[in-house]
């Protein structure tokens, strides 16, 4: 698909987006969040579900939620101009509770034609719920920091999925932002391990199987810019250098052993 292309099929399912009635969410919404940023991204974010920011302006992250989400962009030197942001559920969930699982299968197809629109190479999830449609099993406190294979079934082809805690996480429990910052220096280089891994897929492979593990103590390599589709997508002219990750990113096994030790957000109820 060109560039182009990406952009019409996003732009249908925001029409579609808008006028869904295929959960109770949508008695409640005043605009529908479908997503938005570039369709010639590599990356694309998922977070739970609009807030009431979101639901009056119909745009994703737009709260204090999405000024952090910017920080941490800007932390890395990417910009939301560079990738695209959607949610879980497209809907506001009524009083910002948690999306139920009904809502999150009936909006389901949505998150998935976008995936199949973008191809992305690294899908960030952000938060819990989010984590549970591409890592499921998996639990926050172990996970946030380290990425995988996406999950076969979640839609996100052979993309790496990294897991995040959602930022809205950090607005209430305030340690837990040194922690976003910190796992966000390791998402250029799971970008990077993920243009290598599918460089070296054959076209011809069959979307069905895993690709094993990536190596444990894989050395970050420079970090990459979110978009480079427009060219080659590795070409090394387009490589801009963002802050070097605060250390070698590990990624777990597909069968998610933890990479690190349960830190004290465990404790927190997790978004
Ligand atoms: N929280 C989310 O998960 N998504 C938004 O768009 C805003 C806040």
């Amino acid at each position: 698909m060109t560039d182009v292309e990406r952009r019409v099929a996003l732009d249908a399912i925001a029409a579609e987006v808008a006028v869904c009635t295929r959960c109770r969410l949508h008695q409640g919404r005043t605009k529908s969040v479908p997503g938005e940023g570039t369709a010639a991204t590599e990356v694309m974010f998922v977070g739970e579900g609009p807030g009431q920011n979101e639901d009056r302006q119909g745009q994703p992250f737009v709260g204090q939620a999405g000024s952090l989400l910017d920080e941490l962009l800007t932390s890395i030197g990417w910009s939301r101009g560079e990738v695209f942001v959607t949610n879980v559920v497209k809907c506001r969930p009524p009083g910002n509770r948690d999306p139920e699982p009904d809502e999150i299968a009936a909006c389901a197809p949505f998150l998935v034609r976008q995936l199949a629109a973008l191809d992305p190479a690294l899908v960030v999830s952000l938060g819990r719920f989010s984590m549970g449609r591409f890592r499921p099993g998996a639990k926050i406190s172990q996970a946030h920091g380290t990425f995988v294979p996406a999950v076969d079934g979640s839609g996100a082809g052979d993309a790496l999925t990294f897991s995040m805690y959602h930022p809205a996480a950090a607005l209430h429990q305030g340690s837990l932002k040194e922690t976003l910052f910190a796992d966000m220096q390791g998402v250029p280089a799971a970008l990077t391990e993920s243009r290598s891994r599918r460089a070296a897929r054959p076209k011809t492979e069959p979307e069905a199987g895993i690709a094993p593990a990536v190596e444990s103590e894989t050395k970050a390599p420079e970090a990459p810019p979110a978009r480079a589709r427009e060219t080659e997508p590795s070409a090394p002219e387009r490589v801009i250098l963002a802050p070097a990750a605060a250390e070698p990113v590990r990624a777990d096994s597909a069968a998610d052993s933890p990479t690190r030790e349960p830190d004290p957000a465990s404790q927190l109820p997790l978004f």
